[in-house]
């Protein structure tokens, strides 16, 4: 693979800014080295997509040959799944697994989703009270958008912006994660195979200072970012000092999970406890503070506890690990933090609660208990296998409880155990999250809109949501009188 490079108008071209390494999380090896876009690397591959825009053999093709592309695209992806898994597993640390089931099939389901709305993105004819005057609206790609992307799911997370964004005639540049780079790279080679022209599909890689140098770009029409909430501050303020580019930001969770008196607990516990620690506990939404009813704490804590004693941890490669590694040694010190930051404020450890010894960086998966709402792994981002759990004194407290659950900056999902209707509708209409999972863990799909409330980001992706995240709407007003 051409990992040293940047894909700029068709070709592979060394990085003018150097090169850095990109490291196996199961064993600290070093896997490849990846360039370093400059400036002007960055600046040639915005120009190279504006000038996409405007080719015939892009914006000029009929709505069945783009979907073709798209179509080649996801079978492009099946044909070379198992490579594309592995490659994950080794970049991000995924159980292989996952990387499989949800990483590499889901990535393909998606292009071939949105090949399917190629030919069915529509416009309107509305009843302007003018005389003699034909209105429609029509939806045009907004132009160059950046795609910037996480290092947790890096294959699905770009396949979420590159499956509408090319879908809808637009160009991109790719900035994936500095992490876990070599997916993303490897996609970009598929698409120049599935026969997308030069220049609409680009690649610059490198570390935040790429991402910054797209956010501040004016030719950039569109940027949109899935990472962290405190990055997506910088990138508003950097649309807002530049172009005012178009924005869609996927941002941190913190989702509240709740568990009521009439739950079944081991639905409950099977499902948080994939909820809590899928991907080590590296997914956006995962399930991380628990409100349970206090009649069922004990149950609860037990059965939850087991489970996470359970799981198995090892390197992603081994078919039968449940819990890879975190994703870099600077993460792991991250979580570490964190989890001594809980025990110094009081939370009682139930289970796990150390990094384990050895190269690659694996972390307990930990379980506290006694947590009050004011302790800091209640309140921040942990993004590691570590659960935290409070109790509520059961439906009379219910509207104490959402004002609990909805204390937070984020709101991007939520949970709720309860075999009650009632509870279900009352609890899911008063929590502020963009997704409310009732007795489910929290599973994207497609069909569903992904984004959040509040500080969790802005927009939303999936199903006609993402048409609209990457189109402009056109208004046409016809004035056919004399
Ligand atoms: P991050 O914010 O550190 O980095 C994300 C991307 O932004 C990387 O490509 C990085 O190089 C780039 N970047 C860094 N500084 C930048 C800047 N100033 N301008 C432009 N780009 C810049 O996030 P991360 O640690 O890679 O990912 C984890 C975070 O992502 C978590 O907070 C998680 O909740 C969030 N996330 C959200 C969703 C969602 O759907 N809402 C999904 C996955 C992850």
């Amino acid at each position: 693979m051409m990992t040293a490079k940047l894909f700029i108008e068709g070709e592979w071209v060394f990085a003018s800014g150097g090169s850095f390494e990109t490291l196996d999380p199961a064993t600290g090896e070093t896997i490849t080295e990846v360039g370093v876009a400059s400036r002007g690397d960055v600046d040639a591959a915005v120009a190279a997509a504006r000038a996409a825009l405007g080719g015939a053999d892009w914006t000029g093709l009929l709505p069945v040959q783009r979907a073709a592309l798209l179509f080649r695209l996801a079978a492009l992806i099946e044909e070379n799944a198992e490579e594309l898994a592995q490659l994950e597993t080794r970049d991000q640390g995924q159980p292989i697994g996952i990387s499989r089931a949800v990483s590499v099939a889901g990535a393909a389901e998606h292009f071939r989703y949105y090949a399917g709305w190629v030919t069915k993105v529509q416009g309107t004819v509305n009843p302007v009270s003018f005389p003699e005057t034909l209105h429609y609206t029509k939806r045009e790609p907004i132009g160059v958008n950046a795609l910037v992307t996480p290092w947790n799911f890096p294959l699905m997370i770009l396949a979420w912006k590159l499956a509408p964004a090319l879908a809808t005639g637009n160009t991109v540049v790719i900035k994936p994660s500095e992490v876990t780079p070599l997916t993303s790279l490897r996609l970009v080679q598929l698409c120049a195979e599935a026969g997308f022209p030069p220049g609409v599909v680009n690649i610059v890689t490198g570390d935040g200072s790429v991402g910054e140098l797209l956010s501040r770009h004016p030719d950039v029409d569109h940027l949109s970012y899935t990472g962290s909430t405190a990055v997506g501050r910088r990138i508003t303020i950097a649309s807002a000092e530049s172009n005012l580019k178009r924005l869609t930001l996927e941002l941190g969770g913190k989702a509240p999970s709740i568990i009521a008196r009439d739950a079944n607990i081991d639905a409950a516990v099977g499902g948080n406890l994939l909820g809590g620690t899928l991907n080590t506990g590296q997914v956006c939404a995962a399930y991380t503070r628990f409100y349970v009813d206090k009649a069922r704490e004990a149950e609860f804590v037990d059965k939850l506890a087991a489970g996470m004693g359970s799981l198995r941890l090892g390197p992603g490669a081994d078919e039968s690990t449940a819990l890879g590694p975190l994703v870099s040694s600077r993460h792991r010190d991250h979580v570490d933090r964190l989890v001594r930051t809980g025990v110094e404020e009081g939370a009682e450890l139930v289970t796990g609660g150390s990094p384990v010894d050895g190269d690659g960086y694996f972390f307990e998966p930990t379980l506290f208990s006694g947590v009050n709402d004011e302790m800091t792994i209640m309140r921040e981002e942990i993004f590691g296998p570590v659960l935290a759990i409070t109790t509520y004194d059961g439906d009379a407290e219910l509207d104490h409880l959402l004002a609990r659950a909805n204390d937070t900056e984020y709101g991007l999902a939520a949970t709720i155990w309860t075999k009650d209707l009632a509870t279900s509708q009352r609890l899911a209409n008063g929590i502020k999250a963009g997704a409310v999972f009732v007795n489910m863990p929290p599973i994207p799909d497609m069909a569903a809109p992904w984004g959040g409330y509040k500080a969790s980001g802005w927009g939303r992706e999936m199903g006609p949501w993402a048409i609209d995240a990457y189109t402009e709407l056109k208004s046409v007003w016809l004035h056919y009188g004399g």
